[in-house]
């Protein structure tokens, strides 16, 4: 099978590829949170929409979203070939990525999606957790939605 990338191209998809889903970009996160004493989190909750972290005291959910599958708006690539296969398989992301972002508000819970990019930028990250958990979701909900109610 002839590849239809070139090589530059296609080790880039590859990479953003790897690391979504996995251990990558999730790990990095993970570290992050430790080595800034950011405690109360867990991974791989059985929460709706399978949140990568979970901040459950606080409802917090929090995604690391892959660039590629996600659609990122800075580093989407087009695939120039089975271009609309790709087109719909990231639709279909995007909605769902929608759907879970819905469910879980009605259920009370805070999100937080962080680009795999933005892990760049270790410092933004934290600031956007920080003042994620600082918010009280709980308050704006009628009391028989609220957690452990
Ligand atoms: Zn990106």
């Amino acid at each position: 099978m002839v590849d239809v990338f070139s090589p530059a191209k296609r080790s880039r998809i590859m990479a953003s590829v790897k690391s979504t889903g996995n251990r990558g970009t999730e790990a990095k996160l993970a570290d992050l949170l430790r080595r800034r004493g950011i405690n109360g989190w867990r991974r791989k909750a059985t929460v709706f929409g399978k949140p990568d972290f979970i901040f459950r005291r606080e409802r917090l959910a929090v995604f690391v979203d892959g660039c590629f599958w996600h659609s990122c708006p800075l580093h989407a690539s087009r695939p120039k070939t089975n271009t609309a296969f790709w087109m719909k398989k990231f639709t279909a992301n995007r909605k769902r990525d929608r759907l879970v972002n819905k469910e879980l508000r009605a259920l009370g819970w805070t999100i937080l999606r962080i680009w795999e990019h933005e892990l760049r930028q270790p410092e933004s990250v934290v600031r956007r957790i920080n003042h994620s958990l600082r918010k009280k979701p709980q308050a704006r909900l009628p009391a028989k939605l609220r957690p452990g109610a």
